[in-house]
């Protein structure tokens, strides 16, 4: 059991980028399912108006600080968490697939982007076994489920967005068996190489979101006034438990 610590009511793993790999990998060897989000301040928000999401965060196998606004959350009540950024984290999954022969799939993102991802990763590991690719537009999702259920993965990562992503998950663990599953969001963009990773400066300052925004504006809208409330509550949530 990993140490856990809450941010607004929801559970944080603590944890390193390799503690969290060994652990999809027991699970991957145990034949169990295992359900990992890469958490975020928008998730977290969105918990705390959304019962069905905010159950979803609980009862997820591990969760693991992904926006830097997390970091910040944790700091504030004086725990230390490094940022583990979802796409570092679903990098190694693929890597670990292609030393062990784990089967993956693909769920998520458009046709070409997918497509281009898959491609990427198969330059760099020519061995790995992939058992499905699909993209994320889809009206049956049933159907989704079934194939995926028939094609057995044993990682599965996942990129249609939160909370979509992580709903899908939870249907997917009651099918699938020694499954590891991620949410990766818009992971797969930037594995296409059509949508550019943020420069080092950028990551390093925890200034990724600051990058993004500046690349897609429409992203404005949804992270403002949602990270500023964010740390607002934290802060208060941070006073009021030291008082
Ligand atoms: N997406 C999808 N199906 C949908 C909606 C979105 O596959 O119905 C994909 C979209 O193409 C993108 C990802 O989901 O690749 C969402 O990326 P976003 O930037 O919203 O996620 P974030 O990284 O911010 O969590």
């Amino acid at each position: 059991m990993s140490m856990k610590a809450f941010v607004l009511n929801c559970p944080i793993d603590l944890c390193s980028l390799d503690e969290a790999l060994n652990k999809a990998n027991d699970a991957i060897r145990n034949n169990i399912n295992f359900q990992i989000i890469t958490i975020n301040p928008e998730m977290i928000m969105n918990a705390q108006k959304n019962e069905h999401f905010f159950n979803i965060l609980s009862n997820s196998d591990l969760n693991i600080a992904d926006g830097v606004g997390v970091k910040i959350a944790l700091k504030l009540k004086k725990i230390k968490q490094n940022q583990i950024r979802g796409v570092d984290f679903s990098r190694e999954l693929i890597k670990l697939a292609s030393e062990n022969n784990y089967r993956i799939a693909f769920l998520g993102a458009k046709e070409e982007i997918i497509q281009k991802a898959k491609e990427n990763f198969l330059k760099k590991y020519p061995n790995l076994n992939f058992v499905y690719t699909r993209n994320g537009y889809f009206d049956d999702e049933n159907k989704i489920i079934e194939e995926i259920k028939s094609a057995n993965p044993q990682i599965l990562l996942v990129g249609l967005g939160s909370p979509k992503q992580e709903e899908i998950i939870v249907k997917l663990k009651s099918v699938l068996q020694g499954c590891t599953m991620v949410g990766v969001g818009g992971s797969f963009d930037v594995f296409s190489g059509i949508v550019k990773e943020s420069p080092m400066i950028y990551r390093k300052l925890g200034l990724e979101w600051l990058y993004r925004t500046i690349l897609q504006p429409e992203r404005f809208k949804r992270i403002f006034p949602v990270l500023p409330i964010f740390l607002i509550k934290c802060i208060i949530e941070s006073i009021q438990k030291k008082g």
